[in-house]
Formats: structure tokens, C-alpha cells, sequence
């Protein structure tokens, strides 16, 4: 077993094969950018080194000084992770040519399935299925127009370098085919450097489906069966399952059988994951399950694989890179239950998307004991920065339950539970995604979030319960307020009942939410739960301003007025921010009072509430006396202070 190990990465993934290192007693070494200096990869692992400022070109992407950090540790082996350099056969040649250990696939095994034309050649040789379409060297207009209505529209012109959904055009007739073709070569040139293209039949209601698969250097690979990745965004997964809804035992023999041929057909050493995509008009069948690419490192996706079949693929990979053969043989190896993960994001789904980058000054993700069965994978702490330079993932939600849909139902809670201020996340956007029918159904093909996303995607609104709760925090919270000083100020409109005694009244409170006024008729029938209260899953409160979380979004609410009441408190006016009455008066007109010394008793809301004096001086009015009811808004006594 090595001994030491390079990251050649940062966030989750760094943080999560970190974890395994240690477990496995491995000494770990963390490089970071000028961004992540204090990140948490870097206060994890055993040593870190500075390659470099915060862009990723400038740092995690520069092959050279990663290999020299891992020289001037004594790192043995390097972890690629995910993204960056883990694709990136030169990189791993190098690090080899270095005298290292590169934990991932030879470099050729990355090379032949670094081009997708050439992969896909080399697995129809292996007798893997692959998506119907054209690989033709032919590469002129003519030629592929032709290609293309001989497969029938909608085809999917592909560029052979593409990636990251990145070079793809869907043609719908032939008559839009020569201009798609063109704009898709011209992508292709600018972001690849490479415009050649293949053709492939566009399928309808497809579903991303992809094996993982391990090789070892004994010749031994293994599949660990499927997952579901086909709720994605723009071609980018969102929510990943094991295994996959709808899938029988015959139809997954055959798919993993032609993963496993096609890992075999590269000498496949490591972990790795075969993508198929289905069309699933009518189900998942064998025969309309194809190939589409190889994905040659460990994916943002393995947890939920972990979680089924109980075994650490880190640690796998880590076994395979010095050496030792698979830990498991095929027939040791079995599904157990359901898994999903969801990826949380620093975004705002209800403003397209758009990355939310700052500190973390909350974060909570759900935990023991609320949520007892939530595996968290994040590379972030609270007080920790979402920059603008990476992926602003915070976090991975991933659940393992008996069956789907207690599974759904637990990643619905978790990702419901995620508290974050102020940056925004995706939580209420996953939550919805949990709740969704048609994914309850385990109908979804990869166009279901494009297809709904108005109603997925439109902001969120506090529920009325939590209005009462935040109209309840401003009137216990002036009630408590330390100074006793009510120079932060409620705004009561009398509600329609007003305050009587055989009935329980109602106000109206207004705050402001998202620039708006917001009235809120306030129930006092609700007050019996007392002052302390807590929103279901936290707050972050202040008197004039309160935070409060609910089904994965945050709301921030402040006062909305100080109106006249705030101008008379600046005198030292002692205001009845609600009607009640005095229980009791303290003091006499004209008495020296010290700050903080109780004047009044007033009880309203069935509660006692004393009013003390804002700061050192006399009393210079008392207007009521014990017993009397009294109004909202009344001034019922004003102190001067000491100095005038
Ligand atoms: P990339 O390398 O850019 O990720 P892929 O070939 O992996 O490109 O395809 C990305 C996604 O595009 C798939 O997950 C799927 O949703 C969609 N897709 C790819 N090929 C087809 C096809 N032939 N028909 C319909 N959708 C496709």
C-alpha cells in the first residue's frame, strides 16, 4: 500500500478522499490556490502546499507544479480527483514519467476514450451497443447532410472532442441541418480545437444510464451495477440514483455485461463508469440501451454506488493504484436498498441559475439528530467562502434508505433542512425535484427539468405559518429587548377585531420582505407556545431584522416602519407597542430612575412584560395608573435624561 498521497484537487472530493487516506493511514498532502489558502481541504490533510493564484489555469490546472509539490513532500502517489487533471492522459503519463503513482486508468486506456468517434469504434468492436449514427471519416457538409437523412430526424451532430455538453446540436428536419452543422463545427473549433463531428440518432425520452466499473492490474474487472442520472439540467446531473427505477434483473445483466466488455476492451485499471443512454419510451429495454462515452476517473456521483453495494471506492482505488487486486470478486458484490444524492449548489434557481458566490456566515446542513440518515460530502464550513473561481458546489446530500421511496422522502427532508445565509443555494429546488411526480414515478427522461422548469424554478414564498412566527419573533423580541429601550418599534395596525376580551384579537404587523411591505395578520390565539419559539429548521434573529429558513430557502424579514411611534420613543417615551394592561407602576412622576430599572408591568399576549427606564434619568410622565387597559401605541410614560 502507498504510504503518502498527493491531491491533485480541492472542495468535496479532496476533503472526501482525504478521509479514506486516514482511514487507510496514509499520509496526505493538499494543494491549494491563493483562494483556497484556508480551505478545508487544506486544514484536513497532513500537509499542504501553494501551487499557485486563484485561477484554475494558474494553479490546479498546472501539471508541472503539482508534480513538483509532490517531489517536495515525498508525496508517492497523486489522486486526480474529478475534473481538472483527471482526464487528462498527458498529465498522467507525466506524473508517471515522474517516478509517481498515478491513481487512475493507464494513459491510454484515457485516450482511447478521450475522442468519442474513436471510443465509440472501439466499443462496437467490442460488441458493446452503440448509439445508431455516423463516425465517418467523410467529414465534408455533403456527406454528413446525407448521413443525417439517411438516420432520420432529429439526429444530434456531436463533436468527437466535446464535453461537459458542450458541442452538440439537435436537428429537427433537414432543412436546419447545414447551419447547425456549421455553428456546431465553429463551437467545436473555439473550445476544443478540434471540428470533427459524428452524427447520432437523437433519442427521444432518454434516460442517462451509466455502470461503474473497476479494473485492476491482474487482469480482474468488476461492474457495481447502475445508476440513474437523468434529472439534469442543460446535460448537467442534478439528482443521481441507485440503481436505476425500473430496471429488471435481465435488462441490468445486460447492460453491466457491456460495461465490464468495454472496460476490459481498453485494459481498464481503476475506477471508471461506462455512460449509456436509454430510450425509454417504453421502459428500460436491453436492446435500446447504448453506449455513448467513458468517463475514465472516479465520478461526482460514486457515493450513492458506495451506499448500495457497502464499499469505499476510494479505498478501492487507492488498493488497485498500488497494486493489490479488486477487493471484491463479481459475486461478492450486491445491491442493497436505494440511494440518491442531490448536488447543492451556490445558485439561485429562481434567477437562472445564477452562481451566489460569498461567505458561508450560516450554513447547516442536515445532521444527526434530525436527520439521522443523511450522508454529507462537502468541501465547505460555515464561514467558509463559495468563490468565484470553482464549481460553487457546497455540498453533496446523499440518503440510503430500503426502498426508493422512503429514500426520496429522506432526501426531500435533507435537502428541505439546508439552512445557508446569505449566499443562495438550490436546497428548495432539489426539494421540489424530490416531490416531483413524475420522478416519484421514475418516469423522468433527461428533458424533465427544462420541460417544468417554471413551475421548479419559481421563487419561493414564506408559508403563512411561518409569517405568524416571524410576526410573533417582532413582538416578543420588543418585549424582551435587553435596554428595555422600545426604540426599535413594531408598527401595529389594529386589525378589524380589535382587541376585546371574549375573543382572541388580531393584528396586523407589517415587515418587509424582498422590498416589499408585507402585512401580516397576526392571530394572538397562536401566542400560547410563549415567546421562545424556533422556525422549524432555525433562524438567525435580531430585533429589527430576522432570517428564517423553511423548506431549504431563507427569507429575511426587517420592520417595516418606525412611523410615529419611533420619533416619540426618541424622547424616552415608554410606548405600549400592543393593547394590555398595567399590572403594575413602579415608580412615581418625578423619581430619579437608573437605566434598566423596571417603571411598569404590563401584561398583554397572557404574558407579563416589564418596561424599564432607557437610560438614566427622572421620570417626567406617568400616565396610568395600575389596572388601566391600555391602547396600543399609548405613551404611558416618559423618562428624561439625567444630563438635560
Ligand atoms: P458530454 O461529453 O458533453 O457530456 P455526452 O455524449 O456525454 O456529452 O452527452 C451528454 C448528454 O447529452 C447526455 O447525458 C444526454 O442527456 C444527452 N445526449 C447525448 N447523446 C444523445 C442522443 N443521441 N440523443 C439524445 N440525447 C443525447
Amino acid at each position: 500500500m502507498i504510504t503518502s498521497l498527493l491531491i491533485a484537487n480541492r472542495g468535496e472530493i479532496a476533503c472526501r478522499i482525504i478521509r479514506t487516506a486516514r482511514k487507510l493511514g496514509v499520509r496526505t498532502v493538499a494543494v491549494h490556490s491563493d483562494a483556497d489558502a484556508k480551505a478545508l481541504h487544506v486544514r484536513m490533510a497532513d500537509e499542504a502546499v501553494h501551487i499557485g493564484p486563484s485561477p484554475a489555469r494558474e494553479s490546479y490546472l498546472v501539471g508541472e507544479r503539482i508534480i513538483a509539490a509532490a517531489k517536495e513532500t515525498g508525496a508517492e502517489a497523486i489522486h486526480p480527483g474529478y475534473g481538472f487533471l483527471s482526464e487528462n492522459a498527458d498529465f498522467a503519463q507525466a506524473v508517471l514519467d515522474a517516478g509517481l503513482v498515478w491513481v487512475g486508468p493507464k494513459p491510454d486506456s484515457i485516450r482511447a476514450m478521450g475522442l468519442k468517434d474513436a471510443a465509440k469504434t472501439l466499443m462496437a468492436d467490442a460488441g458493446v451497443p452503440v448509439t445508431p449514427g455516423y463516425l465517418g471519416e467523410d467529414q465534408s457538409p455533403e456527406r454528413l447532410k446525407a448521413e443525417a437523412d439517411a438516420i432520420g430526424y432529429p439526429v444530434l451532430i456531436k463533436a468527437v472532442a466535446g464535453g461537459g455538453g458542450k458541442g452538440m446540436r439537435r436537428v429537427d428536419e433537414a432543412a436546419a441541418f447545414m447551419d447547425a452543422l456549421e455553428s456546431c463545427k465553429r463551437e467545436a473549433a473555439s473550445s476544443f480545437g478540434n471540428d470533427i463531428v459524428l452524427l447520432e440518432k437523437y433519442i427521444l425520452s432518454p434516460r442517462h444510464i451509466e455502470v461503474q466499473v473497476f479494473g485492476d492490474a491482474h487482469g480482474n474487472v468488476v461492474h457495481l451495477f447502475e445508476r440513474d442520472c437523468s434529472l439534469q439540467r442543460r446535460h448537467q446531473k442534478v439528482i443521481e440514483e441507485a440503481p436505476a427505477p425500473g430496471m429488471d434483473e435481465a435488462t441490468r445483466e445486460a447492460v453491466c455485461g457491456a460495461a465490464v466488455r468495454a472496460a476490459q476492451a481498453v485494459n481498464y485499471e481503476g475506477a471508471g463508469t461506462i455512460e449509456f443512454i436509454a430510450d425509454a419510451s417504453e421502459g428500460l429495454r436491453a436492446d435500446r440501451i447504448w453506449f455513448m462515452e467513458m468517463n475514465t476517473r472516479l465520478q461526482v456521483e460514486h457515493p450513492v454506488t458506495e451506499e448500495i453495494t457497502g464499499q469505499d471506492l476510494v479505498e478501492w482505488q487507492l488498493r488497485v493504484a498500488s497494486g493489490e487486486p479488486l477487493p471484491k470478486r463479481q459475486d461478492e458484490l450486491s445491491i442493497n436498498g436505494w440511494a440518491i444524492e442531490a448536488r447543492l449548489y451556490a445558485e439561485d434557481p429562481a434567477k437562472g441559475f445564477l452562481p451566489s458566490v460569498g461567505k458561508l456566515d450560516y450554513l447547516y446542513l442536515p445532521q444527526r439528530p434530525h436527520h439521522a440518515d443523511v450522508r454529507i460530502e462537502t468541501g465547505v464550513e460555515e464561514g467558509d467562502e463559495i468563490s468565484p473561481f470553482y464549481d460553487p458546489m457546497i455540498a453533496k446530500l446523499v440518503v440510503h434508505s430500503r426502498d426508493r421511496m422512503t429514500a426520496l422522502d429522506d432526501l426531500a427532508d435533507a435537502c428541505a433542512g439546508v439552512a445557508c445565509h446569505p449566499v443562495r443555494t438550490n436546497a428548495w429546488f432539489l426539494a421540489r425535484l424530490c416531490d416531483a411526480e413524475e420522478f416519484r414515478d421514475g418516469r423522468v427522461t433527461t428533458g424533465f427539468i427544462g420541460k417544468h422548469a417554471d413551475d421548479l424554478t419559481a421563487h419561493p414564498k414564506p408559508s403563512d405559518d411561518l409569517l405568524q412566527e416571524v410576526a410573533e419573533h417582532f413582538i416578543s423580541a420588543l418585549w424582551s429587548d435587553e435596554s428595555g429601550y422600545h426604540h426599535r418599534t413594531l408598527r401595529f395596525d389594529r386589525g378589524l377585531s380589535g382587541f376585546r376580551l371574549n375573543r382572541a384579537p388580531s393584528f396586523k404587523v407589517t415587515v418587509q420582505w424582498n422590498g416589499q411591505a408585507v402585512p401580516i395578520e397576526f392571530d394572538m390565539g397562536l401566542y400560547d407556545r410563549g415567546t421562545e419559539w424556533e422556525p422549524s429548521t432555525g433562524s438567525i434573529k435580531d430585533t429589527d431584522e430576522i432570517t428564517v429558513f423553511e423548506d431549504g430557502a431563507y427569507f429575511d424579514f426587517a420592520l417595516a416602519s418606525r412611523g410615529k411611534v419611533g420619533a416619540a420613543l426618541s424622547d424616552g417615551a415608554l410606548i405600549a407597542p400592543m393593547p394590555g394592561k398595567v399590572t403594575s407602576v413602579d415608580v412615581s412622576a418625578g423619581e430619579q430612575v437608573t437605566k434598566g430599572q423596571r417603571l411598569l408591568t404590563l401584561e398583554a399576549m397572557k404574558m407579563e412584560h416589564g418596561l424599564v427606564a432607557p437610560f438614566d434619568g427622572v421620570v417626567a410622565e406617568l400616565n396610568v395608573e395600575a389596572g388601566a387597559q391600555v391602547q396600543v401605541e399609548a405613551v404611558l410614560a416618559r423618562v428624561e435624561a439625567a444630563e438635560k
